[in-house]
């Protein structure tokens, strides 16, 4: 079954027992942009309580009712997604800048405007096939506008979050930020700290993966947000030169990749702080903490790669992160004026050595660790050099044999 056929049914079954039902939000948004929604949200005029009854305690799970939301499941065996139903609230007063205190239910008018922007405060009725909008959400929409529903100060103060989704939402759809609502973030943005590290590193992945991410990065900037979610933000700033070359290359960058779009984005902190830094304050996951740090420390190797010795450009490109860091050294290349045909020259010959079967490119080794104990030499501190460079030897071509891998094993471990 198809979410969206779950997500009518869902709509129909509420109205059968006699409540309001509507879809809700980004599915109505998404569904207007003739994008396929990520998933959906119903509203309705059932309260918790209610709604459990109508789908029956075996297939709702409670975990949000205290809020208002219930998640109901899908058919067994259907894999559909389960779906939140929230009853219609509007949301008490926000005391830490983040979470209303309490909700109080109420009609879905007022649902609406609790919601953030306009172009996610509409409903849609998928029996009569009938948008409802109380907050000018269509207008909005076909202008191409993110706007805060109400006063925007008063929206953005109480909910710190609404900054990073009101960019989030102008950059993926690549809508403008109304001029209140921008102004309402500069004013706040120091206080983006009420949001957890956590939240902006999704925000920030996010932005930083999608193919508007240049707008993204401009947006972050102008609406002051960008020094405050960097652990020293300056330091992009102050070399405008360095600014412009690093949007420009966010432009070019091919990959729709968080850690190649990070590296890029980041290069002026990773620099100067380390990679450590940003990955603390965003919370990052391991993996993207050694993806980010790997093409940071390494797509300058691969922009002279044809220049350098293959022994040391070779366990580069083995390396699971090196189409990244090349995506990288390609995006810097192209937006470089003029284009850096050094680097373009590093790239095709890295591709062309990465199109090599296994066994030329990665060649097995003339000698391992049992040769060099079998020739007497002991395991010491000089036993892995040994081995590096007559590994070096061979992927260069100085050596092709068994018996002369030895033998230069034996003059290494004597000194000569
Ligand atoms: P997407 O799922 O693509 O991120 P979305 O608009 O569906 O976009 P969700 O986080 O899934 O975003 O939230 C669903 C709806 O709930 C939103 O469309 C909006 O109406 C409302 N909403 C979500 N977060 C907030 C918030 N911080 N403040 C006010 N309303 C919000
Ligand atoms: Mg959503």
């Amino acid at each position: 079954m198809e979410s969206r056929t779950f997500a009518i049914e869902v709509v129909k079954t509420l109205q059968a027992a006699g409540h309001e039902a509507l879809w809700a939000g980004g599915c109505v948004r998404d569904q207007l942009l003739g994008r396929t929604p990520k998933d959906y949200d119903v509203a309705t005029s059932a309260e918790p309580g209610e709604v459990r009854n109508v789908f029956g305690k075996r297939w709702t799970l409670p975990i949000g009712a205290s809020f208002g939301v219930i998640t109901v499941l899908g058919p067994k065996g259907s894999g559909v997604d389960p779906i939140e139903v929230a009853t219609f609230r509007r949301d008490g007063g926000y005391s830490d800048g983040r979470r209303p205190d309490a909700v109080e239910f109420t009609d879905a008018r007022e649902d609406a405007l609790r919601r953030d922007f306009t172009i996610n405060g509409m409903f849609f009725d998928p029996i009569e096939s009938k948008v409802i909008d109380y907050v000018g959400g269509k207008e909005d929409l076909k202008a191409k506008v993110v706007r805060a529903i109400g006063d925007p100060k008063a929206r953005i103060e109480e909910d710190k979050l609404r900054m990073l989704r009101a960019i989030r939402f102008a950059s993926t759809f690549d809508f403008e930020l109304e001029s209140a609502t921008l102004a309402a973030v500069q004013q706040n943005a120091t206080q983006i700290g009420a949001v957890s590290g956590e939240r902006i590193g999704a925000e920030m992945r996010r932005m930083l993966a999608g193919p508007n991410r240049a707008v993204a990065v401009e947006l972050l900037r102008e609406s002051k947000l960008l020094e405050e979610i960097l652990p020293s933000g300056e330091s992009l700033y102050a070399d405008s030169k360095k600014w412009n070359a690093m949007l420009a290359a966010i432009r070019q960058l091919s990959e729709l990749d968080f850690s190649a779009a990070t590296a890029i984005t980041l290069q002026a902190i990773i620099e100067k702080l380390g990679v450590g830094e940003v990955v603390d304050r965003w919370k990052l996951s391991n993996d993207e903490k050694k993806s980010i740090g790997w093409i940071s420390k390494n797509w300058k190797t691969l922009a002279v790669g044809h220049q350098k010795r293959w022994s040391e450009i070779q366990p580069v490109l083995l390396h699971q992160d090196a189409s990244r860091a090349l995506a990288v050294v390609d995006a810097f290349a192209r937006s470089s004026t003029p284009e850096d045909t050094q680097a373009l020259e590093a790239i095709s010959f890295c591709r062309q050595r990465l199109a090599w079967s296994t066994d030329q490119l990665n060649p097995q080794p003339l000698l391992d660790g049992g040769d060099l104990i079998d020739l007497g030499i002991e395991r010491g501190p000089k036993f892995k050099q040994i081995l590096d460079a007559v590994r070096s030897a061979q992927l260069d071509g100085e050596i092709e044999t068994v018996a002369r891998a030895k033998e230069m094993a034996l003059e290494l471990a004597s000194g000569v």
